[in-house]
């Protein structure tokens, strides 16, 4: 026996890899091609330093305030955290505490069985359909708790509020967490339905539509009593999770709507370009309402472009999982950098 024997082992979470090299065409982990609102570099170039002496504020007040009014929430219904990977990490911890199954999709973001695996909580997968769409009878169960990522990740493919609806309102004694990560490329958001149902929490970041993902926000919105649980778990781990240069950055970039709104909409148009192109070269593409699409050949592996576009200093992301192995998520970068990697795959595929 020796102290090893007493560790919590774990198999962790794989990011997309960051590269060391220079000149990548880095389309591996869907971060957005744009500079944050250009009142966010003001506000960490204004941030005055003989502030951080003392530390920040608990309640991050600025930030929360923000997002409530963006939300037309109240400030006791917005919880802020270090990414949604915090966020949802502490809602886990939080919520899934019956010891019966949590139910999320086969195919979806491959953190959440990590930290299911983390804190001992039991999962069952749902198989996704042959288009994978949710099946929403599968949700209609018993269990200890729903997650579903709305647009889903690494598909793209998107659920109507209403799809959702039906499922949160068949599960009254059980938490629903909406991962609603990409939501703002396209996806239908389910915070209108939190006034209707206090078993929702619906989960947002400032890593992918608000260019934020080096700083680390995240945030969940629901009704003042799911939100205070969050607090309360958050406050029994660590008081002090967001900076104050992090909730001042923050705040400056809920500050400016129209920058969000127009690098929104800059990169779904390029969304919808590049899915045109890659399907005149053969490929299939799901209806990602995504900042990434999800893409198969039709003739050629998806491991065997995918080694070609590494090869070329472009990286996308490829999982040698089942039912996914043939195809790949291409993160949407700027115009240029598209068109390069569809001059790329023009080439290559003639060969
Ligand atoms: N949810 C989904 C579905 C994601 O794809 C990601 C990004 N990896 C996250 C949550 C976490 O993003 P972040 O911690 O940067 O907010």
């Amino acid at each position: 026996m020796n102290w090893e024997d007493n560790v919590r082992k774990v198999v962790p979470y794989v990011a997309g890899e960051q590269p060391k090299e220079q000149d990548v065409i880095k389309l591996n982990t869907n971060e957005c091609p744009y500079p944050p609102a250009p009142g966010v570099a003001a506000a960490i170039h204004g941030f005055d330093c003989d502030k951080l002496r003392k530390y920040p504020d608990t309640d991050a007040s600025l930030l929360v305030h923000a997002l409530a009014r963006r939300h037309g929430l109240s400030d006791r219904q917005v919880f802020v955290g270090v990414g949604s990977d915090d966020v949802l990490a502490m809602s886990f911890l939080t919520f899934f505490h019956s010891g019966k199954p949590v139910l999320f999709p086969d195919i979806t973001y491959s953190f959440y069985d990590v930290w299911a695996d983390l804190y001992g909580i039991p999962y069952q997968r749902q198989p996704l359909d042959d288009n994978f769409c949710i099946r929403k009878e599968d949700y209609f169960r018993e269990n200890g708790g729903i997650v579903i990522a709305n647009p889903n990740a690494p598909t793209g493919v998107a659920v109507p509020q209403s799809g959702l609806e039906e499922i949160i309102r068949a599960n009254p004694d059980s938490v629903v967490i909406i991962d609603e990560a990409y939501v703002d490329f396209g996806g239908e958001s389910c915070v209108p339905l939190i006034e209707k149902y206090d078993n929702l929490l619906v989960v947002q970041t400032f890593s992918k539509s608000r260019s934020m993902a080096g700083m680390r926000i995240g945030y969940a919105m629901g009704n003042e009593k799911i939100i205070g649980y969050l607090n309360d778990v958050k406050n029994s781990v660590n008081s002090y999770t967001m900076s104050g240069v992090s909730i001042a950055a923050g705040a400056a970039s809920v500050a400016d709507e129209t920058y969000f709104q127009d690098t929104v909409a800059k990169v779904v148009a390029t969304r919808e370009r590049v899915r045109g192109e890659l399907e005149k070269l053969g490929f299939v593409c799901t209806d990602a309402r995504t900042n990434f699409l999800f893409a198969s050949h039709r003739t050629i592996p998806a491991r065997e472009i995918f080694e070609a576009l590494r090869a070329e200093k472009i990286y996308v992301r490829f999982w040698d999982k089942p039912r996914i192995s043939d195809w790949m998520r291409i993160s949407i970068g700027t115009d240029e950098e598209m068109d390069r990697v569809i001059a790329f795959l023009g080439d290559y595929l003639k060969k």
